[in-house]
């Protein structure tokens, strides 16, 4: 073998790091993230949404079919491969509308009428990583598919407005926006090159290139020096007909009855390619450059150009961390719990069997119980199991040392209260926990 073949030496001590952009969920944040999971899962219920879960992989193909060729995500963000073994090119969802879409027809899911779905998991994208934009991020999202009335916008939008409120975050502000339909977007766009054009001078590499594709994204550039001339622009607004005027009111109208304040925002055209009619963003001024939180729309094409039978259909995702962000901004993220109700200390052998068998015993009748184990296999002084049960947060120690054991008993202290320590026959631990844990919660 040349050294040129050899299998580079990775040395054992070598730390491995994670992929940059892709975080850990630490100990210390999980309970911060199960709160949201289950205020998202009240909300759900609360409105009727059933839960889709799709693979983390697709067909690449349905990303891009489903999100269009010409979007940020389709032409530069995305984790496309070929799997070695089958040579399917396959990708790491973006997103979840696309792969919902892609279930719903699959599985006939509209066959009996319309449904409220909702998806939540980790999401790929490759972007330069920095507060609130990661390349694994997490999104909760519903879609709402088969409904074509002004209504259902109306509901996902207060559904959103609910969820803020019950998570306590400040200033989230909605801003909307209608894209009107394909016909209006034509005549729209025929203005926007033409406008463009006459501008060529003053856009940027990126413009440049989407005047020939997609010149609606020029709207959406974050360019400060492209702004004076995005102001200018002509309004897709202007060029909507009647239909789509009368849908894009009737959402204010029902949103107004809900005293949900919004804003029109004439430029926000959002990312992805599959949208018309509403289009909406929940944005803040407390994240930085990451301020949106959330965002969606209809999008009634999507359905029949992912090879389903047409039906409309409206949704939106958020950004969990973004989210988490700003709650912790908002002051609004839940207090750290206990870790436990009970903490059980002892000095190793048969005390240690028998603070075993009792800590099982508290757990079966549903109280969490630490039992310590000491870090060298054998015990540790009072003193320092002591100081772990304080930091655990329990309500309670249970104390079984030698001494105790000799008198069939074990010693049950209070940790918060008023720190009484009182002998209890180790049969009766149990029912004496239980009297505990009741007195100090009232
Ligand atoms: P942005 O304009 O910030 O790039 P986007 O329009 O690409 O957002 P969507 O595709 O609409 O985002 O995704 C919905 C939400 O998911 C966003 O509003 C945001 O909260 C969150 N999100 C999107 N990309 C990321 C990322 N890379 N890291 C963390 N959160 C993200
Ligand atoms: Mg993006």
């Amino acid at each position: 073998m040349t050294d040129q073949n050899k299998p580079e030496k990775v040395q054992k001590t070598q730390k491995i790091n994670g992929v940059r952009g892709m975080n850990d969920l630490l100990p210390a944040d999980a309970a911060h993230w199960a709160h949201l999971d289950h205020v998202l899962r009240d909300l759900t219920r609360a409105y009727g949404y059933e839960f889709l879960r799709t693979p983390i992989v697709e067909a690449t193909a349905v990303f891009q079919r489903g999100i269009g060729e010409v979007t940020d995500i389709v032409e530069k963000e995305m984790y496309s491969f070929e799997d070695r073994l089958n040579g399917e090119q396959l990708t790491l969802r973006p997103e979840g509308t696309a792969a919902v879409v892609r279930s719903v027809i699959e599985n006939n899911l509209l066959y009996e009428g319309p449904k409220r779905l909702w998806y939540t998991g980790p999401m790929f994208r490759h972007e330069r990583p920095q507060r609130g934009r990661y390349r694994q991020f997490h999104q909760f999202g519903i879609e709402a598919l088969g409904f074509a009335g002004p209504d259902i916008d109306a509901e996902i939008i207060l559904m959103g407005q609910r969820l803020w409120d019950e998570l306590g975050l400040k200033g989230v502000r909605l801003e909307i926006n209608s894209l009107g339909q394909a016909n209006e977007r034509a005549e729209h766009r025929a203005a926007l090159i033409k406008y463009f054009e006459k501008h060529q001078s003053q856009l940027d590499e990126d413009s440049r290139r989407r005047l020939l594709t997609n010149p609606l994204r020029i709207l959406d550039s974050k360019n400060p020096e492209m702004q004076t001339l995005i102001d200018g622009a002509p309004q897709l607004l202007d060029f909507l007909g009647e239909e789509s005027l009368k849908h894009f009111n009737a959402v204010q109208a029902l949103l107004k009855a809900n005293n949900i304040p919004c804003k029109i925002n004439p430029r926000l055209v959002r990312g992805l390619d599959y949208y018309n009619l509403t289009v909406f963003e929940w944005v803040t001024e407390e994240l930085g450059a990451q301020g949106t939180i959330a965002g969606g729309g209809r999008y009634d094409p999507l359905i029949e150009r992912m090879g389903g039978k047409a039906a409309p259909a409206c949704g939106w995702a958020m950004g969990m961390e973004r989210v988490l962000e700003l709650m912790k901004v908002s002051g609004s993220l839940p207090e750290a719990q206990a870790q436990c109700d009970i903490f059980v200390l002892h000095q190793g052998g048969e005390t240690l069997t028998a603070a075993m068998i009792i800590a099982e015993r508290l757990r079966s009748a549903g109280i969490d119980t630490i039992l310590f184990c000491p870090p060298d296999g054998q015990s540790a002084s009072f003193k320092s199991q002591m100081k772990k049960a304080d930091a655990s947060g329990a309500a309670f120690a249970v104390i079984i040392g030698p001494d105790e054991l000799a008198k069939n008993e074990a010693q049950l202290k209070d940790l918060r209260g008023t720190g009484e320590q009182k002998s209890v026959p180790l049969d009766e631990v149990l029912g004496a926990a239980i009297d505990a844990l009741v007195g100090a919660s009232e």
